[in-house]
């Protein structure tokens, strides 16, 4: 269920209330905006670094307001031009069905930004599956994954590579480790079944000898959402 969030344009000195893993105003105050609630108008504080997070997590959905984005992995080809945006998420979902879902609703609340629409590939990570929607035909914000990875072997390969246990990673170490995988990917590396997966719906040839990036800001777009 998405939130709609207006940002109240009080801009005040406070601690966050949302406070995600990367707040910016958690223990002592920094800049926050009031943002109000739909329905009832609730009041909440955030910090600029959770408006983003809860935005990119699906969970809210921001009306009339200019945010930057900052996917957690872009892909540019050897042209500099973004052909990937991967969405690592450490959900704890088991269920594969509900994983599907939530990643159709993470892609359909970014989409309301335009740098995203444009992008070829679009990817949402989660530790054991990852969802891949290649961006033929526009408009389809609803459409579920075109390709789905189990990625369960994959990031228990990565992670003891880095000394990481799976069962204990932070959203930060995920991240990192997608992004090894992405790398192999981009330099023909990559094991078998995942060269395979990648070259069949077409991501292989699109990002090969390109150059992977985490959380690089893409340009600021102001989006207004269809109420
Ligand atoms: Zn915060």
């Amino acid at each position: 269920m998405i939130t709609r969030v207006e940002p109240s344009g009080i801009i005040l000195k406070d601690i966050c209330e949302i406070q995600t893993e990367k707040c910016v105003a958690k223990d002592s105050p920094a800049a926050i905006t009031a943002v109000w609630y739909s329905p009832g108008r609730k009041q909440v504080n955030v910090c600029r670094s959770c408006l983003d997070e809860m935005v990119r997590r699906g969970e809210w959905e921001v009306k009339g307001a200019r945010l930057s984005l900052r996917p957690d992995i872009t892909i540019f080809d050897a042209e500099g031009k973004i052909k990937l945006i991967v969405e690592v998420k450490k959900i704890p979902l088991t269920e594969t069905s509900a994983q599907l879902r939530r990643a159709t609703e993470i892609r359909r609340n970014l989409l309301a930004h335009s740098a995203i629409r444009n992008t070829p590939f679009f990817l949402i990570a989660f530790p054991d599956n990852f969802y891949l929607w290649k961006e033929e035909t526009p408009d389809r914000d609803n459409k579920s994954a075109d390709y789905h990875f189990n990625a369960k072997n994959t990031i228990k390969g990565y992670a003891e590579k880095h000394h990481i246990f799976p069962e204990e990673m932070s959203p930060q170490e995920l991240e990192l480790l997608v992004s090894d995988w992405l790398k192999d990917l981009v330099n023909s590396q990559g094991s078998e079944d995942t060269l395979e997966w990648a070259t069949t719906s077409g991501l292989y040839d699109a990002i090969k000898d390109g150059s992977v990036a985490m959380n690089v800001a893409l340009p600021e777009i102001s989006h207004s959402l269809v109420i």
